[in-house]
Formats: structure tokens, sequence, C-alpha cells
């Protein structure tokens, strides 16, 4: 069954995948947008506590840039005389980078072909 996205601005049907924009939005929720909406919204106030589009060429690569800088963080605790704590630090960061990422994907995008 196909679930119907509806844009946290105008609440009208987001129905292509080109016409969405998943932001994060203060510290753990995301929203969907219409890529107008966005646009209009991110001009305003609200646009403090908005990151850039999620599924976007930029949004994709921090991602990855991100996970290679924790990959090489977490040998360089693991490698060091450091306690779990600080491995355990290492690993909730990338958590909380990729978490919004998987959040978004599962709650908006894979419904789109
Ligand atoms: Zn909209």
């Amino acid at each position: 069954m196909e679930k119907t996205i509806r844009c946290d601005k105008c609440c009208g049907e987001i129905k292509y995948k080109s016409d969405i924009v998943v932001v994060q939005e203060g510290i753990i929720g995301i929203a969907a947008y219409h890529e107008d909406c966005y646009v209009r919204i991110s001009k305003g106030i609200k646009g403090f506590i908005m990151s850039s589009p999620l599924n976007s060429a930029r949004g994709i690569f921090s991602l990855v840039a991100a996970n290679i800088i924790y990959i090489i963080l977490l040998f360089a605790v693991l490698d060091s005389d450091l306690s779990g704590f600080y491995i355990l630090l290492v690993l909730l960061f990338a958590f909380y980078a990729d978490f919004h990422y998987y959040l978004g994907w599962y709650h908006y995008l894979r419904h789109f072909k």
C-alpha cells in the first residue's frame, strides 16, 4: 500500500520524488516539504532550526564524509589507550548523523518509486 506524503507547510500531497525535500528540524525531528514550500520556509525564522535538505547531493555527500570521519576517529580511539566512553561517544555521534537520514528514508523517501 502506498502512503500519502503530505507537506508540513501547505498539507498538500507530495506526488513526486523530485518534489520532496526532507530536512532535519530541531534536535530529533524530521519534516517533508514541497520544493517551493521549503524555499519559502527556509527564508523565514524556521530556517534557523532546519538543516539543509537530507535528500540532496549535498546531504548525501556530507553523510558519506561524516561516516568516513567517524570510521577514522573510531580506529584512532581504538588504537589509543582511551576508555570505552570515548568509543561510545564517537559511535553515538555517528548514529546521530545517520539516524535522521534513515528516519527520512523510512518515513518519506521509500514510498516513492
Ligand atoms: Zn507544500
